[in-house]
Order: structure tokens, then sequence, then C-alpha cells
């Protein structure tokens, strides 16, 4: 018996249990701080009411003798898979197959699972900072990891140099921590070089529904030539608040052909052997959300945290710190003030404002000097937040 001994080289996750035990012993220090989160990408707005209706309704039928339903596809109900072509269609003028799109219990397993497609010696490229999922998950398969460096120089949003090496390309756009998002012609030029050189892209739009600029498109297949290069994750979750819920999906197109093979077959045969679909109350939720009166829903839900942004990019406008994200995204990536370290700064933010950030160097080298904050909290404690922020700096 041997283990996976690519284990051993996966870095341990003490960002957010260091953010977490700072925390803990500052509030046991000062009980009477009224400590406000920000650091947290999880949502909070409770689901829309058409969701929670057609739940309701799918468990009601589940419990009758003719509304009972036992495995469905494991690639999802074809209404649901309906649901999201019609999506694409009207939100990024996109044409799929309903056969193109894979439903699952979110973007995460997806990402993480796509891999047993792909051959352990595949290069692969990340942007660094990075949303650490890519890195690990290709780590524990023991693939060689080149890093794009995102800075202020790139805005944060890499492109490819000729002489770049990867076969395997994730791209998070609008991305998880900066928040920049890649314009259509920046993406063309990814698109352009993935079909060159036969490389796949891995592109993560689990953030498509903040994106508010149009020149910004909300899926990777908005661009031409994407139907020969690309997979796409995206999900409920951020989009109608499903993290606790668990749905998402995944586009892999028809003309996706490496080496003789059909990438969505094989993914379809991944599935239909390792997987056995998402609940059926679940698929039904999802479907709900993307029903006209679910959009009116969560659309305002999108509003309750866009505004949040707005709030904190005015702030930070107001205090001249350069940051990124907020536009198109739920995070603002901020420069940390006065060259401060991430950690010093999350800890001047902390012990000053009370106010909890996550700090960039979390995400990756160039991450350092930066702190994500997001949108995520209520409007009471974000304008809270943000005025104690103008007090103290
Ligand atoms: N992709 C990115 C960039 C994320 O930030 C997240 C969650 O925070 C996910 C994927 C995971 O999404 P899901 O909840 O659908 O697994």
């Amino acid at each position: 018996m041997h283990i996976n001994k690519n284990y051993q080289n996966i870095a341990e996750t003490y960002l957010f249990s260091e953010i977490a035990s700072r925390v803990r012993k500052y509030q046991e220090h000062n009980p009477d701080a009224r400590i406000i989160k920000m650091g947290i990408g999880d949502v909070t707005r409770p689901l829309c009411e058409s969701a929670v209706e057609a739940m309701k309704k799918a468990c009601d039928e589940m419990g009758t003798k003719e509304g009972f339903r036992g495995y469905g596809p494991e690639q999802g109900y074809d209404f649901l898979k309906t649901a999201i072509r019609d999506y694409y269609k009207r939100t990024s003028s996109v044409t799929l197959d309903i056969d193109e799109i894979f439903i699952s219990d979110g973007a995460k397993s997806d990402i993480g699972n796509i891999l047993d497609i792909f051959s352990d010696d595949n290069v692969i490229a990340v942007t660094d900072p990075v949303y650490p999922v890519y890195v690990d998950t290709n780590t524990m398969a023991g693939r060689r990891i080149t890093y794009l460096p995102a800075n202020a120089d790139n805005g944060f949003l890499p492109m490819p140099t000729d002489d770049l090496e990867a076969d395997i390309i994730y791209l998070c756009s609008p991305n998880n921590p900066t928040g920049a998002a890649y314009t259509k012609d920046q993406l063309k030029v990814w698109v352009d070089f993935a079909n060159k050189r036969d490389a796949v892209i891995l592109f993560d739009s689990a953030y498509e529904a903040f994106v508010k600029d149009k020149k910004v498109p909300r899926s990777i297949f908005a661009v031409e030539g994407a139907r020969t290069c690309a997979i796409e994750f995206c999900s409920f979750s951020k989009t109608a608040g499903f993290t606790g819920t668990r749905c998402g999906y995944t586009v892999v197109p028809g003309d996706l052909i490496r080496e003789g093979m059909s990438l969505r077959k094989m993914w379809l045969r991944r599935q239909t052997t390792k997987f056995n679909g998402v609940s059926y109350p679940v698929q039904c939720a999802a479907a709900a959300c993307l029903s006209e009166k679910g959009i009116e829903e969560i659309i305002c839900n999108l509003d309750y945290y866009k505004y949040n942004s707005e709030v904190i990019t005015s702030t930070f406008d107001e205090l001249g710190w350069p940051y990124t994200g907020g536009k198109n995204s739920p995070y603002v990536w901020v420069r940390c003030p006065g060259g401060m370290s991430s950690w010093d700064f999350f800890d001047a933010l902390l012990t000053k404002a009370n106010v909890v950030g996550t700090p960039g160097a979390g995400f990756g080298q160039n991450g350092e000097g930066y702190l994500r904050l997001t949108s995520f909290n209520t409007h009471g404690n974000t304008m809270e937040a943000m005025r104690r922020i103008r007090e103290v700096f």
C-alpha cells in the first residue's frame, strides 16, 4: 500500500484559521469591540422566494406516489439545463446545446474533478494571486504549475507571452481574489493562444452575475474561438445565494476535441461513472432562480451586494487608496496604505477599526501588500466599517 505522496506537497491552509485565531484573541482582550467581518467570501442574503417555493413544491411532489423520483440523470435534469441554455442566450448571446451543460453540486467539485480527464504530465498555468483550489487540486496529482504574475502593472490581468509553456490554463474572471475582470479583447488573446497551442482554458465564471461593464464577457463562449479550447465552470452559489444549497454547472462544448477525443464525451463518461446527480428539489430551486420572477429576485440580492461594493470603492477613492475590483465583482482588492504588509494592515484594521479583511499574501506571493474586502456584509455593517476606516486612516 502506498499513499499519494503528492499530498505532502500541499501547502497548509492556515489563512482562514490564522484570521479566526487573531480575531478571537483580540475579542477576548476587547470584549466590547463590535467586530465587522468583511473577509469571508460567503453570501449572506437569504434564498429568493421563487427558489424556496420551488424547493418546497418539489419536496411535496417527492412525498407522493406519482411525484416521487429516484436517481435522476447524472448530468442534470433537462428542465434545468434548458433554463441555463436560455440564460446564456439572454445574458451573453451564447448558443449552447443542452448536452454541453452538466449540472453538479457546485463549481468547486467540478474544478477539481475535471482533472480526471487530463493526463498528469500537463503543465498548468495559474495566476498569482490565485483561488487556491486550482493549485491544490493539481498539486495532489503531481502536476507542474507555472505562475503568471498578476500585479498592479498588468492590472491584475496577466496575458500570455510567446514563451509561456502551458497546457491547461486557469482563468477566473471576474477574479477571486482581485476582483479584476478580463475584457472580451483580452480573452480573445488567451483563446487564440490556447487554440494555437492545443491548450485548454478552464474558465471559472463563478462571479459572472456581478459583471456590469459591457466590455467584460460573462461567459468565455462570448469570445470567438472559445468553443474549441475552453471549459467553463459556473455556480448558483454567488448568483443566487446557493453556497449552502449547492448547485453549479460546467459547460464542455462539443467542438472541444483533443488527441481525437471529445472532451464533452469524456466528461459525460466521468460524471456518469463517479457522480449520481444533484437532488431534484435543489435542481427545481435552481431552475426557479432563472425564471422571470426568479431573475428579478436574484438581481435584487445582487444589487444589494453591488451597492456595498460602491460604498467600499467610494471610500477608497476618497482616501486615495489604489484598488482593483468592486466594479464587476463582490471583491475589492486594496493596496495596503503606507507600504504596510498584508498582515500588518490586517492587524491595524482589526485593532484600530475593528474590521476584518483577508490578507492578500494568503493568495500567493503577488498578494503581499494587498488586502481583500468583500461586499457580502449588510449595508449597515459595510457603511459602519467604511466610516471607521475613514476615521482611523
Ligand atoms: N470559484 C471561485 C473563484 C470561488 O471563489 C468559489 C467560491 O468561493 C468557487 C469557485 C466555488 O463555488 P461553489 O460554491 O459553486 O463550489
